[in-house]
């Protein structure tokens, strides 16, 4: 099963990501953080990826596209793949078909994750990460057991340099422009659901499992 979670920046992309990456086996595939992990070797290309997070800009296709080629290769992926942020532009979704081409591989599913601007807003301000594992939580709806530690590393909590609401008005003026034509995109290839995610992560989470038990079993 390979699938793509498509969606504004804390649509919650993530957090389904790892609700779900267990109970099916299959490898998350997390652009973002593909990206942070390249940050933190602090490299020329690094340092310049980083600007450009906290910008709330995007990362060129160029790089994007390299990256995936390579990480989608990797042993891991081959028993199924939800990607979570990328493909973003209409030229990575266009790479990307071609890569699965060459791989003899598909994607399944485009699961769309709406989510009214107020509700992005109110989300990024309590959103919480674990520096080590990736993990999400959010002080509010999806909080840690012990308050700012992460459950699985029990280490810390951090809150991403990109999560203030004014480099979030930027990444989703990003997203409209560049990643919202993607919906058309996968809708045409009858590829793309859309998913009411304006309600608590706990609900979605459990009609996700679900809706794809029932699909793909
Ligand atoms: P995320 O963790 O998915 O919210 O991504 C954090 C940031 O990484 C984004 O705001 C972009 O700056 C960058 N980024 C992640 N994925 C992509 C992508 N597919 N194309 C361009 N930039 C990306």
């Amino acid at each position: 099963m390979n699938l793509i979670f498509f969606g504004a920046p804390n649509a919650g992309k993530g957090t389904y990501a790892q609700g779900i990456k267990n109970d099916f086996m299959i490898t998350q595939v997390s652009s973002g953080d593909m990206l942070r992990e390249e940050v933190k070797t602090s490299s020329v290309l690094g340092k310049k990826i980083k600007e450009l997070i906290d910008a709330g800009k995007f990362v060129d296709d160029q790089t994007m596209i390299e990256l995936f080629k390579q990480r989608l290769t990797e042993k891991d992926c081959e028993k199924g793949f939800i990607l979570d942020g990328f493909p973003r532009t209409l030229p990575q979704a266009q790479a990307l078909d071609e890569m699965l081409e060459s791989l003899n591989k598909k994607i399944d599913l485009v699961l769309s994750f709406e989510v009214p601007i107020e509700t992005l807003i109110d989300r990024v301000t309590g959103r919480r990460t674990c520096p080590k594992c990736n993990r999400i939580f959010h002080v509010r709806n999806v909080p840690p057991k012990v308050e700012g530690k992460c459950d699985d590393c029990g280490i810390d909590l951090i809150k991403r340099v990109d999560d203030n609401e004014e480099t979030l008005r930027k990444r989703v003026k990003e997203f409209q422009e560049k990643t919202a034509p993607l919906i058309e995109y996968y809708d045409r290839k009858k590829l793309l659901l859309k998913v009411d995610g304006d309600r608590l992560p706990e609900i979605v989470l459990k009609e996700l499992k679900e809706m794809l038990k029932e699909r793909f079993g």
